[in-house]
């Protein structure tokens, strides 16, 4: 498990989360996030964690 942290885009609040690691996972893969800050789901890349649409960020 690693922990992460990302911006929500839809509340602006940044949202602290664990995340699986998965060393045999693709590279560029998106895991979906319950977002605590908003309650919808979020796609987040599993290597960079960046929001799926928000890579530029
Ligand atoms: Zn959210």
């Amino acid at each position: 498990m690693s922990h992460y942290m990302f911006r929500c885009p839809v509340s602006g609040e940044n949202v602290q989360r664990w995340i699986d690691d998965d060393p045999d996972g693709a590279r560029n893969s998106y895991v979906i996030v319950d977002c605590l800050a908003c309650g919808k789901l979020h796609f987040v890349n599993r290597s960079t964690h960046k929001l799926l649409g928000h890579e530029n960020e």
